[in-house]
């Protein structure tokens, strides 16, 4: 056996195996190369089984080769700026593909390089060579995606939150920051997280680093008891905002400001309201405007102002107990 031969588990390598520099320059073989091969190397032909191991670790190999990085690729032909045609490629990074291609001044053609018939103009690559390696990269890019997604995930499962949920979350985040920057909408994006303590707090800030780069900002809230609905940690009395800034718990700024419809069409007074403690109507019955200045939800803002909630649905969150 060569050096730098690969033994396989089973240990049924011999004397004449072929090593990782053979695989890495022969071709694909058929039953009468593999025996040409194996007699060139004076030894004897390889069995199926044999060959499907080599076959398989030319696979490994191929794939591992694949595995690098390489940067990216910027166009060489930049878009005319007469109503002259320029040639060349696209790429696709969704789908591998390259093309011939052509622009105008105004349009372009996906597919042909002597009409156009899409509307916007393309810098193209020169060759396909140019065009292969732009749609490598992309790929990467795309693969790089999932990945992180992955990863995600992984560390989401590591701080004890279901995976799925998380990268969920993720992608509608990263989704809603493309819309917004490929349809150039004027509206910000904001992430908000619990800061937790001790263990949990560290992983939740880990976490908040998947989120962090398709926001416009992230910020931390204290630990809140949802309404007085949760029994874990000790918690702030009611929502007192941001944890960099913290008022006072009542009157709540929440049956005043913030009208919660849910995918039921039930109208909520509280961001917490998850067991429709202060539901006061519903899209199916009424309007919003109905609901939201109903004598139910008029007595529970007098109530905040007066800042006693005591026999109110507010009573546990922003006087506790
Ligand atoms: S339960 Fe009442 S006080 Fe607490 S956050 Fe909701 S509306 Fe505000």
């Amino acid at each position: 056996m060569q050096d730098n031969a690969i033994p396989h588990p089973d240990n049924q390598w011999r004397e004449n195996d072929i090593s990782i520099a053979d695989l890495s320059d022969e071709p694909v073989l058929s039953d009468d190369g593999r025996r040409e091969l194996m007699e060139r190397k004076g030894g004897d032909v390889m069995n199926k089984k044999e060959q499907a191991m080599v076959d398989d670790l030319r696979e490994q190999l191929r794939i591992a080769k694949a595995l690098r990085w390489t940067e990216k690729v910027e166009p060489d032909v930049p878009i005319p700026e007469s109503s002259y045609l320029t040639k060349g490629f696209l790429c696709n990074g969704y789908n591998g593909d390259v093309v011939p291609a052509c622009s105008s001044r105004v349009s372009h053609g996906y597919g042909s390089d002597e009409r156009t018939g899409t509307q916007g103009a393309r810098a193209l690559y020169s060759t396909r060579l140019l065009a292969l390696r732009a749609v490598r990269h992309l790929v990467e890019l795309k693969v790089a995606k999932v990945l992180a997604d992955v990863d995600g995930r992984i560390e989401k499962e590591v701080a004890g939150v279901s995976g799925r949920n998380f990268e969920k979350i993720v992608c509608n985040i990263r989704d809603a920051r493309e819309v917004r920057d490929s349809g150039g909408y004027g509206c910000g994006l904001y992430a908000s997280s619990i800061m937790l303590d001790g263990e949990q707090g560290l992983r939740m800030q880990e976490a908040v680093e998947g989120i962090r780069p398709y926001v416009d900002e992230h910020y931390w809230l204290p630990l809140f008891s949802f309404g007085g609905q949760t029994d874990f940690g000790t918690p702030v009395r009611g929502n007192p905002g941001r944890l960099d800034n913290m008022r006072e718990p009542l009157p709540c700024w929440s049956v005043f400001n913030e009208g919660h419809v849910t995918s039921a069409g039930d109208i909520s007074l509280c961001c917490f309201d998850s067991h429709k403690r202060w539901v006061v109507g519903n899209l199916a019955t009424s309007t919003f405007m109905q609901a939201w200045n109903c004598q139910e939800a008029q007595d529970l803002r007098a109530a905040h102002l007066k800042k006693d909630v005591t026999g109110t649905a507010c009573e546990h969150c922003a006087i506790g107990g």
